[in-house]
């Protein structure tokens, strides 16, 4: 999962790949490291955040022009010094840097061990690394051979960045699994797990593909596949700006994108949605709309928060379009031999793009025939290329680690493709359809409104200081946002949550209220009001902290709750996009209130590019 980049070309490398990096690390903080070339190759690597490193690095000389660099996120062999890559080969002369799972790493291990080799680290990495060179000594063959020979034998997936002391201006990558993005600059080259450290040198990118090896100097691009042939790079204008991706005045990049939704939302819904005209333009679903109104059933593919937008539409769908569907974890659904039928649609919804176990669970569910629908957010990406067709969330690059406005983006398009798929199904009257283009129209300013209240939650954020454990409970389109809302607090308060429906808990939670236990109601004004309101009483009963977040003008909620937050009035269709919200904001000052490192939390990455 972690962050590759490399540069080579006239300036001085290790200034852009340290940059790089710290744009990257939202994809691994455990170790850092570079490789540079000059005179001879140096390696630098440090424990820790890349501003370790750089401390490290302070009066070393750094001169180079051709480097590459690594920020990881532990797969094999603990976080350490000696696991950080780069990882120098056997003989000194070469370097190579690694994101991903070399799966058959222990047998290559044993064989070389068997030849003599002995190993400086536990990384899978380090034995590819040791077999290339291997393979180029005992073939007499080029490095750009021997990876190709080595990436044969290879199970995983791998992207990889190699740099040779007698070849001092080359870079050799290649990949399968792991993103690649290639800047392609003026007599110069920049490589990197993703666009953001590319784009304020270049505009011009190439997306490697699986199983194709680039070979990169400063001012020629060789791709070739793995059969040696050449492939014709294809170039893509990238379609960001450099403002995007930096921080703009918040103290944390999750902050920043809460605040973004209503722009991002509003990008997402911008050039699609037309309430007056009683439209909505999606061309992925428009070219595929007889796939999709005849689907006998729709799978949702998706891990994490991705998972819970899933849900939220399998609510949406089966209520406006009537076909069923099932959300299933990507993990479990490429392993366990799932049905696929003609007539079934699959659709994946990723932020990344690159989330390993969506991208095999696709890969499966394609070659038994299935059409496959993405929703991404990293356009160009693995799973946008993976599909037949799609739609984006064009929520801008996210870098906080935990999902806020890729969320909402996911929300928005689900919404949008159910209503199209209603609509010309007519499963929908003309009224409801129009009334929930005017309610999507109107979320933006819906969710502006919250965010202006977002002080307000830093006071209810006091109620969780003792708290070891909380749980989140919604009924109907509000329960994946419990789950959502009991993810995000895990993820960045390190606070024990469950999300659960309403009515569940009776089941089981209920055992775990006590005196200190938060318990948040997403009790928002919908056709289970006051079924929820009930769920409330029973909590209050048993002295449990009541939040509940509710809709503006709701007088029953506040007298049962020790703290409430008021959102504006919505759909239950569109609710969730609005009640999600709050919970972003409490997670964010619950944990800032501990210290934490919000952007960073412990044991995470941002893509999840390992199975
Ligand atoms: N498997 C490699 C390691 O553990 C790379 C992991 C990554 O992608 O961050 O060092």
């Amino acid at each position: 999962m972690c962050g590759i980049v490399g540069y080579t070309g006239p300036r001085e490398a290790y200034p852009i790949v340290l940059k790089g990096l710290k744009r990257l690390e939202y994809r691994g903080y455990d170790s850092s490291g570079v490789a540079l070339l000059n005179a001879g190759l140096k390696v630098y690597k440090k424990k820790g955040k890349v501003a370790d490193l750089e401390e490290h690095l302070i009066g070393k000389d750094l001169h180079s022009n051709t480097g590459i660099g690594h920020t990881r996120w532990a797969t094999h062999g603990e976080p350490s010094d000696r696991n950080a890559h780069p990882h120098i080969s056997p003989t000194g002369k070469l370097a190579m840097i690694h994101n991903g799972i070399i799966e058959n790493y222990a047998l290559i291990k044993k064989e070389l061990i068997s030849k003599g080799y002995s190993f400086s680290s536990d990384t899978d990495t380090e034995v590819l690394l040791f077999f290339i060179e291997d393979i180029q000594i005992n073939n007499h063959c080029s490095l750009e051979e021997a990876v190709r020979i080595a990436l044969k034998r290879v199970v995983g997936a791998y992207c990889i960045l190699l740099i040779d002391q007698n070849d001092p201006e080359t870079i050799i990558a290649a990949r399968k699994g792991s993103p690649l993005v290639i800047g392609i600059g003026k007599g110069e080259h920049f490589l990197a797990s993703d666009a953001s450290p590319i784009i304020e040198y270049t505009k011009e990118v190439v997306y490697v593909n699986d199983y194709e090896l680039a070979i990169v100097r400063p001012d020629e691009l060789i791709l070739k596949n793995l059969g040696n042939e050449k492939v014709t790079p294809y170039i893509t204008k990238l379609d960001m700006e450099l403002a995007a991706i930096e921080k703009g005045g918040y103290d944390h990049f999750m902050i920043k994108e809460i605040h973004e939704q209503p722009s991002t939302i509003q990008d997402c819904l911008r050039g699609r949605i037309d309430a007056q005209a009683g439209t909505i333009t999606m061309a992925g679903v428009e070219q595929n709309i007889d796939k999709l109104t005849n689907a006998k059933r729709i799978i949702m593919v998706a891990c994490g928060t991705s998972w819970h937008a899933g849900l939220v539409a399998e609510y949406i769908i089966e209520e406006l379009c009537r076909i069923p569907v099932e959300v299933e974890y990507a993990s479990e659904f490429r392993y366990r031999n799932p049905i696929i039928q003609e007539g079934d649609v699959i659709i994946a919804i990723s932020q990344s793009g690159e989330t390993a176990d969506t991208i095999v669970a696709l890969e499966n569910a394609k070659e038994k025939g299935a059409f496959i629908f993405g929703v991404v957010n990293a356009v160009g990406s693995s799973i946008a290329r993976l599909s037949h067709a799609g739609a984006y969330t064009h929520a801008g690059p996210e870098i906080g680690v935990a999902s806020t406005k890729a969320f909402t983006g996911q929300l928005t398009v689900l919404t949008m493709v159910a209503l199209k798929i209603a609509k010309a199904k007519e499963t929908i009257t003309n009224e409801k359809y129009l009334t929930l283009l005017q309610e999507l129209e109107a979320v933006p300013e819906k969710v502006a409104v919250i965010l202006q209240q977002a002080e307000q939650i830093k006071s209810i954020a006091t109620l969780f200081d003792k708290a070891g454990d909380a749980l989140f409970l919604g009924r109907g389109y509000n329960f994946p946002v419990a789950l959502e809302g009991a993810l995000k607090l895990k993820e960045i308060s390190y606070i024990h949550a469950e999300g659960y429906p309403a009515a569940e808990m009776k089941h089981g939670p209920i055992a775990l209220v006590t005196e200190t236990l938060p318990v948040v109601f997403i009790a928002t004004k919908d056709s289970y009001h006051e079924k929820i309101v009930s769920n409330m009483q029973e909590i209050k009963a048993r002295k449990g902290i009541v939040i509940s977040i509710i809709t503006e003008g709701d007088a029953i909620s506040p007298t049962l709750s020790n703290a409430t937050f008021s959102i504006p009035a919505a759909d239950e269709i569109i609710a969730p996009m609005l009640s999600v919200i709050p919970l972003q904001l409490l997670s964010y000052y619950v944990g800032i209130a501990k210290g934490f490192d919000v952007d960073k939390p412990r044991n995470l990455a941002k893509s999840v590019t390992v199975e």
